[in-house]
């Protein structure tokens, strides 16, 4: 399958999709927003210092994001296509994730932008809320994948928590980051002839129009 590049504001359903493209095609999933929480649980004074970057919605630094990004794509279970979500997400990050692509033998494959409203990103951050145990997402705000008790995954019985930035001020800063840094990705993909559009506001409707673009 082709590799994808899903460029989106936060909130924009860049997780929803991968997890549909996952179950569907077999594709490997690497979100650097989850490397990075993991990474951040570690008891060490680099852990720590990830976990206060991310709990204020600031961009993690170049270079640890690059180590956990070329540790992941060295794994086996991305030959069968791989979905970046939430790299690369400036243009230095870019020019260095061609560097890694060349060194590994991969293909950049298609870049996907999301399109989704700024009010719907903002219920979707504030009330989001996610299972400990399998990563299920819920909301108990736009009404969409609403869980049948807020503290209980549906799914598998875990418990629900939030995500340490998943606030509006966290938001703000992470929307603003967004606009200002990683937009700009756009038009760098769009000159280079492989970007694509699609629309984020509907589960269905986004699955429907990226696999067009795959099976062209
Ligand atoms: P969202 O896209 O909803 O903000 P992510 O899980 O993609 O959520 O990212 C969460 C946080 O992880 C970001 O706010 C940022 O602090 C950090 N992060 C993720 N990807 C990168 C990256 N490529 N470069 C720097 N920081 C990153």
């Amino acid at each position: 399958m082709k590799n994808i590049i899903l460029i989106a504001a936060p909130a924009a359903g860049k997780g929803t999709l991968s997890s549909m493209l996952v179950d569907k095609y077999n594709y490997a999933h690497i979100s650097t927003g989850d490397l990075l929480r993991e990474a951040s649980l570690e008891k060490t004074s680099l852990g720590e210092k990830i976990s206060n970057m991310l709990k204020n919605g600031e961009l993690v630094t170049d270079e640890i994001v690059f180590e956990l990004l070329e540790k992941r794509l060295s794994k086996n279970d991305i030959k069968n296509g791989y979905i970046l979500d939430g790299f690369p997400r400036t243009l230095e990050q870019a020019l260095e994730y061609e560097k890694i692509i060349e060194k590994l033998k991969l293909e950049l494959g298609i870049v996907v932008v999301l399109n989704t409203e700024y009010e719907t990103l903002k219920k979707r951050i504030v009330g989001r809320v996610l299972c400990k145990k399998c990563g299920a997402v819920y909301n108990t705000l736009t009404g969409v994948n609403t869980p049948k008790n807020e503290h209980i995954c549906d799914k598998c019985g875990g418990e629900l928590y939030k995500r340490s930035d998943d606030n509006e001020e966290s938001f703000k800063t992470r929307y603003e980051t967004y606009l200002e840094k990683t937009k700009p990705l756009i038009k760098y993909y769009e000159d280079k002839g492989s970007l694509f559009f699609i629309n984020g506001e509907d589960k269905e409707q986004m699955l429907k129009e990226i696999e067009v673009l795959l099976h062209d």
